[in-house]
């Protein structure tokens, strides 16, 4: 094989089994990781961890669970202060982590925990890990992705744009400079020996401005990317109206055999609109997010239900999960970014509950416990209630992604919608307003 065929991009491939314009793309992103072996189907997510792991779980543990992406994420936010450990141990994260079986992905930042702005230049990016901040050049980037040694990552790029009021300058300038420093990846990458077979994404910058959004993936798509990362969507930095107007431009934009992947958007009436509007991939720093609040996932998502059964249901759901927003005994940050896809196990009403977290729900924690003792676990602080509500959370999300692929097959999304938003999209409004309030 010649070296020009080795580049980025030259093996990932997309097939798509079902494209209907304005609802999804349903497909299979085929030949990843190093042998070509693993699969992962689309719309789908990657699996979110801390240099590896998954928060709060053992790999055993994680194995209990199904449904689970064969493609996990790693980002520089964790890995950059471990850089010389690294080296030394020469073998990547994923030997280091104990991986196996895996597709690794590495991308910059943790979209569980946005990081200050402020901190980029022409030729840095910054990131922020345990021991604060970390400045990375295109030369100290790929000098990490050598020692990671991923299948596949995110070129650098300057995402400092989705601060309400970013200047149309600042913006324009996030594009260029992203641009710059794709160029200038993909320079090393094609000269690096220990990168080769690894595949390269792209990132899709532009704020909310418009053609900035066009120019951005007209310009990236040119260059040999394997797939795409839009980056400055994510949730709190704009309503899902404007985010679903700039996904559908950028998605024309970029060649439909190629996955797009968007950044730090998890929340399940987010995902169905982007999923909408074109995306193929999310992270699923979700789950962690709501495990961290020590709250519990409990939207529904199964559409094999009689429908109107299901609106019954949801309203009765409601009933009891509506008014937990307000009596939670959380700490006012968590109460403001809780939302109604989960209810609150710290309220004092779970106490003497003796139902599992989702009847129905076949993973450890609702086969063994119930509410009432995850409510125990975590007025006691005990650390086994963010083990619990973790495994719980996790399948429940995947399972998810897995009822979503099976309602675009079967052309039941309008189905799933109600059943995860609510007749007339009633929660959808509800999130909308707690937006705005943070
Ligand atoms: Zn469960």
């Amino acid at each position: 094989m010649c070296r020009a065929a080795r580049m980025a991009g030259s093996r990932m491939k997309l097939e798509l089994s079902r494209v209907v314009q304005g609802r999804g793309r349903l497909g299979v992103l085929k030949e990843l990781g190093k042998t070509g072996q693993c699969s992962l189907e689309v719309p789908g997510c990657l699996l979110h961890t801390h240099l590896g792991t998954v928060p709060h779980l053992t790999q055993e543990t994680l194995r209990t669970l199904s449904n689970l992406p064969s493609v996990t994420q790693v980002t520089l936010s964790n890995i950059a202060e471990h850089q010389e450990v690294l080296e030394e141990f020469k073998d990547g994260v994923t030997k280091f982590a104990g991986l196996h079986d895996t597709v690794l992905y590495c991308s910059l930042h943790d979209p569980a925990t946005p990081c200050p702005t402020g901190y980029t230049t022409n030729k840095t990016v910054s990131v922020w890990g345990s021991g604060g901040r970390i400045e990375l050049t295109v030369a100290k980037f790929m000098a990490l992705q050598k020692t990671v040694q991923p299948d596949w990552y995110q070129s650098m790029a300057d995402g400092e744009t989705w601060l309400n009021n970013t200047s149309r300058k600042r913006v324009r300038k996030s594009v260029d400079r992203t641009l710059a420093h794709l160029d200038e990846c993909l320079l090393v990458h094609q000269q690096s020996q220990e990168l080769e077979g690894v595949e390269v994404f792209g990132v899709v910058e532009g704020g909310d401005i418009l053609e900035e959004r066009v120019r951005s993936s007209r310009e990236t798509a040119k260059r040999p990317v394997a797939g795409f990362c839009l980056d400055g969507l994510q949730t709190g930095s704009m309503d899902q109206a404007l985010r679903t107007q700039l996904i559908t431009a950028v998605t024309k934009e970029l060649p439909e055999d190629k996955p797009r992947l968007l950044q730090g958007v998890g929340r399940p009436d987010e995902v169905l609109a982007c999923v909408e509007a074109g995306v193929d991939l999310f992270e699923s720093f979700f789950p962690f997010q709501v495990t961290e609040r020590g709250c519990a996932l409990s939207f529904s998502f199964d559409i094999s239900l009689d429908p109107e059964l299901a609106v019954l249901e949801l309203d009765e759901e409601r009933g009891t999960s509506g008014e937990t927003q307000q009596n939670g005994d959380l700490n006012p940050d968590d109460q403001s970014l809780m939302t109604s896809f989960e209810i609150n196990l710290k309220d004092q009403r779970y106490k003497d509950d003796f139902r599992p977290l989702v009847e129905g729900c076949v993973c450890y924690c609702c086969q063994n416990h119930q509410r009432a003792y995850l409510h125990h676990l975590l007025v006691t602080n005990e650390l086994l209630a963010g083990v619990l509500l973790m495994i719980h959370n996790t399948a429940h999300y995947h399972a998810f992604f897995s009822a979503l692929r099976e309602a675009l097959a079967n052309d039941k999304l309008d189905v799933l919608k109600t059943r995860v938003l609510g007749e007339s999209g009633g929660r959808q409004k509800d999130l909308t307003d707690t937006d705005k309030s943070e």
